[in-house]
């Protein structure tokens, strides 16, 4: 089959890859100019499949409303649609819809893990990852907040213990040992891994396979004809066997002219990145504190986390950003309040903001669209780097007509109609 992707994020490259694999014609459309331009630039690369679970914005805007240290910012304008999208946010937030999506979020990382270790295998280069998560919990009422967490973790069969506060320092020596701590979590089997890197990797070993990137290229769908496509600046629309939307964020205005509506929101994150001053002082395993991932990968340390929803949509990702006020003292806080010889903050760092490309009730949509010819592998929010190798082979194995090697309930689009 000759099949076209849109999108050349990490969801896009590695669809390619595993439909190269299974001997198809690719062809990948992308506007940016190279791979991972957007989302999958500079996120926390965090892969923990048990850490794996739905979003809940209405809890966070509850606990932390208008404190400084707000996990979750609304920052006007906001649409309608976004909040439309907080309220079903709200809806599927109730026990019994989170324990479902969840145990379909957490089926799909943990294939996701098994098949990226798989093609990182099969890869000609290897990309920079660490091993080893450590929660840290600052205080006792973190460390009350956190047993929920900890179940989380212990149901879904993942390694992890609590350590008290000296075993949380062996673990990670270079913590600054004048920010008190009260304890921490291990999950040991997590890890992070450049996904950019990893992008580019793909790429090159989808290209070899004989799929073809075709960049600076915007497309649309084209509604008069299944599985064709507008090429921006061409007369006529292309024609497929099969296209697969790996749009991130704006899958939702490339669907609309088909009468899809999928209620997709971005929600922004950032991180920053700077140059390792000093190894010694720098975390050896990914440390989290308060929603903020702090990693060491290759030669640079990254912080990254925090959640806008709102702000009118500045299209400025992989761009110069001036960090806003509130997202700058929480990077940057992080970092220094645990690592604070680490990196060299004075020139050369990284800023970056992307958008989560997220679902209500958190699981992505995959596979078949509903339209003759059209696949779906998007809408991956916090965890689209973790869930990107699991999802590519389920497409794939999708339009082979292979049964998928898990249960997909709760991850098709059949659940908005
Ligand atoms: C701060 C932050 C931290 C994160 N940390 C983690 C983490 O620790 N672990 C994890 O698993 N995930 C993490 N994520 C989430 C993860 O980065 C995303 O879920 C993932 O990158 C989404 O990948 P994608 O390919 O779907 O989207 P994208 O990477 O956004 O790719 C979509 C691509 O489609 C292209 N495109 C769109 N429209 C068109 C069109 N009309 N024509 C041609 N091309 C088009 C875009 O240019 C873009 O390149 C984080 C995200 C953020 C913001």
């Amino acid at each position: 089959m000759h099949i076209a992707i849109i999108g050349a994020g990490i969801a896009g490259v590695t669809t390619a890859y595993e439909l190269a694999q299974d001997g198809h014609a690719v062809t990948v459309f992308e506007r940016h100019g190279s791979v991972a331009e957007e989302a999958s630039f500079a996120n926390a690369g965090v892969v923990a499949p048990g850490f794996t679970a739905p979003w809940r914005a209405s809890h966070w805007l509850r606990r932390f409303w208008g404190r400084q240290r707000a996990a979750l910012r609304l920052t006007w304008p906001l649409s309608s649609e976004d909040l439309a999208w907080l309220r079903r946010q709200r809806r599927a937030s109730f026990a019994d819809t989170r324990a479902i999506n969840q145990a379909a979020m957490q089926r799909l990382a943990t294939y996701s893990r098994a098949r990226l270790h798989q093609v990182a295998g099969q890869l000609d280069y290897t990309f920079d990852r660490v091993e080893g998560l450590l929660i840290l919990l600052r205080t006792e009422r973190e460390r009350e907040r956190a047993q929920p967490t900890l179940v989380r973790l212990r149901d879904a069969g993942a390694p992890c213990r609590e350590v008290d506060a000296d075993e949380a320092r062996r673990i990670e020596p270079a913590l600054h040992p004048a920010t008190p701590l009260a304890g921490a979590i291990q999950v040991p089997d997590a890890e992070a891994g450049n996904c950019r890197q990893f992008a580019v990797i793909v790429r090159d070993a989808a290209q070899q396979l004989g799929a073809q990137f075709v960049f600076n290229a915007a497309v649309a769908l084209n509604p008069a004809q299944p599985a064709s496509l507008w090429i921006a600046g061409q007369d006529a629309p292309y024609s497929f066997d099969a296209v697969v939307l790996c749009a991130g964020v704006a899958a939702g205005e490339l669907l609309a002219p088909l009468g899809i509506r999928l209620p997709l929101a971005a929600v922004y994150g950032y991180s920053l990145s700077a140059s390792v001053a000093e190894p010694v002082l720098a975390p050896r395993a990914v440390v989290l504190d308060r929603d903020i991932a702090i990693t060491c990968l290759g030669r640079r340390v990254r912080v990254a986390g925090l959640a806008e929803i709102g702000g009118g949509g500045r299209d400025d990702a992989g761009g110069v950003l001036k960090l806003p006020e509130w997202a700058e003292q929480r990077l940057y806080r992080a970092l220094t309040d645990w690592f604070p010889a680490a990196a060299s903050l004075t020139n050369g760092v990284q800023i970056w903001r992307g958008a989560r490309p997220m679902l209500p009730d958190g699981p992505p949509a995959l596979g078949a669209s509903g339209a003759p010819g059209l696949w779906l592998n998007i809408g991956h929010g916090a965890y689209g780097w973790s869930m990107a190798c699991g999802a590519a082979r389920i497409i794939a194995d999708q339009i082979a007509g292979r049964a998928s090697d898990i249960d997909l309930h709760g991850l098709g689009v059949e659940r908005f109609r």
